[in-house]
């Protein structure tokens, strides 16, 4: 592990574009249990679909009666819906600092890995003309990716076989980008923007960093 990297991957929400409004969320997941026929969630259910594992959505859908693989698919269209219309009001932005990274690609493959949907993803590219970014994961929409969110390794690996790339640095925003990071085998850059200020990390990532500004000197 070290520089020099020959890759470059990101964490999309908190690193490029700023977090979903939870609060927009918890009423997505209430439009998703709407969906099903399920008018009278309780609290903990609402909070349960908005991060599951599949345990626990298999809990819930038996709570309800509904299938799991409907309810994770009414839980994913709601959300792909909801981050939309806040990308399009431009509440949910890109950062500035995002310009410092744009000319890396010049240099070294680039990516995203983000454990929003794929679809999300791809309209975030779209609106913000990402079109520097080599390749882009999301999470796909079936119950089976929720067990491929990070920690686990699973699209980091993914990125780094398709970008042909051995030594890479991961840049995120949460411990989970960081676990994400040592399960791959690769370095991780921690971004400590407002909203993680006094946030504990289970690991000593290799950098911890406040603006992407820093990467480039970083390589
Ligand atoms: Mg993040």
């Amino acid at each position: 592990m070290g520089e020099p990297y020959d890759a470059v991957l990101f964490d999309n929400d908190g690193v490029l574009t700023t977090p979903t409004d939870r609060e927009v969320l918890l009423e997505a997941m209430h439009d998703a249990f709407a969906d099903v026929g399920v008018l009278d969630p309780s609290r903990a259910q609402v909070r349960t679909l908005l991060g599951p594992s599949v345990d626990s959505l298999r809990e819930v859908a038996d709570d309800h009666d509904v299938d799991p693989h409907e309810l994770w698919q009414a839980r994913e269209r709601a959300a792909i819906e909801t981050q939309l219309q806040e990308l399009e009001a431009g509440r949910k932005r890109r950062y500035d600092d995002v310009d410092a990274v744009a000319d890396l690609e010049d240099d070294v493959g680039t990516a995203i890995v983000s454990n929003n949907q794929h679809e999300t993803i791809g309209n975030i590219l779209e609106r913000f003309d990402l079109e520097w970014v080599d390749r882009w994961y999301g999470r796909e929409p079936t119950v089976k990716g929720i067990d491929r969110k990070k920690p686990t390794p699973y699209y980091l690996e993914l990125a780094l076989e398709e970008l042909g790339a051995e030594d890479a640095l991961f840049v995120g925003d949460s411990w989970v980008d960081v676990e994400a990071a040592d399960a791959a085998g690769i370095d991780a850059a921690f971004l400590r923007r407002d909203h993680v200020q006094g946030v504990g990390l289970p690991r000593e990532p290799a950098y911890e960093i406040e603006s992407l500004a820093e990467i480039p000197r970083l390589l």
